[in-house]
């Protein structure tokens, strides 16, 4: 394999994702010096975000600086993606494993006839095929997958790989057209987009940090005390559906089975009891700490760090402590 690889980006409020800087890093490990890694990044605002992508690591950046991509259909994207892997001769794509790039990685598969992977942890390449690890069924267990080239295109789950350094030179930009899109492409578009409320903070989907309340938080107005643990460490704030469906909390901040899956480095559970449904959106974060006052509670299985007690008691004092150690 000695291809160029192609990391399509992901751009939010105006900048590249994390997980988009994350499939860099795997570029390189998987080119291991013998092929460039390449960007790709499509969009109105394309141009100026091609400027960032230019500063980490990668050998040039493919702009298509087309507004039609920023409402059509995903379907579009692979259109372009697919060409633009065809003009570098690569023959990985990597995306970044969130919504838009676990879509992406279906339509680009069929659309430039690729083996294809999503949520992937661990990626490493055996002669001409690539041998992969994800998480399946929730979670509750890993699969290593052997995947024949001699194309492949992979989602890498996020907060998973590290961000690769700044490049102390930056790389060229090549500006490409929009190649032509089957009609059928433009059928359904976009006519708005509403941020979803998910209160302060990051993003439940990109932040590193997860805190998220349950009914042990028993009413409504206390659930500020998650909110406070969240703020000090600058986190998301979550939450069960017990908590959703009495109305303390929008749906938007739902995780699990019919809320959101989030996968951060940190995830704590306070007043969580660790049902099924809630595990399966949070099984796969690196380390779990459950709060909760019941030692026999079924979070526990899972965590990697539990505290058995009352969280009224545990959550003032641990913000309080978190906020004096950074210094906030
Ligand atoms: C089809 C379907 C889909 C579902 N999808 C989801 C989903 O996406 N996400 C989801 O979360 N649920 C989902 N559920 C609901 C799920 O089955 C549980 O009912 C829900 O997760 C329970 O939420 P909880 O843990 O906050 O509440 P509970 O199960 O009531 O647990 C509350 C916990 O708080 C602890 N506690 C109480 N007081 C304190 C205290 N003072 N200090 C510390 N701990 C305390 C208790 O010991 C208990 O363990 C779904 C259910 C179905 C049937």
């Amino acid at each position: 394999m000695t291809a160029p690889i192609l990391v399509v980006g992901e751009v939010q409020a105006g900048h590249l994702t994390s997980p988009t800087l994350e499939c860099i890093t795997v570029g390189q490990h998987l080119a291991a010096g013998q092929a460039p890694v390449i960007g790709f990044v499509a969009g109105s605002s394309a141009r100026s975000v091609a400027d960032e992508f230019s500063h980490v690591g990668v050998a040039r950046v493919v702009v298509v600086t087309d507004a039609t991509l920023d409402t059509a259909l995903v379907a579009a994207t692979a259109h372009a993606v697919a060409a633009a892997a065809e003009r570098v001769g690569a023959d990985t794509v990597l995306v970044g494993g969130t919504t838009f790039g676990r879509e992406l990685v279906g339509r680009l598969a069929i659309r430039w006839n690729a083996s294809a992977a999503s949520s992937v942890t661990e990626v490493r390449k055996e002669g001409d095929a690539l041998h992969v690890r994800r998480p399946i069924f929730g979670g509750r267990a890993t699969e290593t997958r052997r995947l024949d080239g001699p194309r492949f295109v992979l989602a890498l789950r996020p907060h998973t790989f590290p961000v690769p350094p700044d490049a102390a030179v930056p790389s060229n930009i090549e500006e490409v057209p929009l190649p032509s899109l089957p009609p059928g492409l433009l059928v359904a578009r976009r006519t708005a987009l509403e941020p979803t409320s998910e209160g302060v903070g990051p993003s439940l989907g990109d932040a590193s940090i997860v805190v998220s309340g349950g009914r042990g938080v028993r009413t409504a107005e206390n659930f500020h005390l998650v909110e406070e643990l969240a703020a000090a460490l600058g986190a998301a704030v979550g939450a069960s559906r017990a908590v959703t469906d009495a109305g303390w909390r929008p749906s938007s901040f739902q995780v699990g089975q019919t809320g959101r899956s989030v996968s951060p480095q940190l995830y704590i559970a306070v007043g969580i009891s660790g049902a099924i449904q809630h595990l399966v959106g949070m099984l796969s974060s690196r380390v779990i700490v459950a709060i909760n006052s019941d030692a026999s509670a079924p979070i526990f299985r899972v965590a990697d760090y539990g505290i058995v007690g009352d969280l009224f008691q545990i959550l003032p004092a641990l913000t309080a402590e978190i906020r004096r150690v950074r210094g906030l």
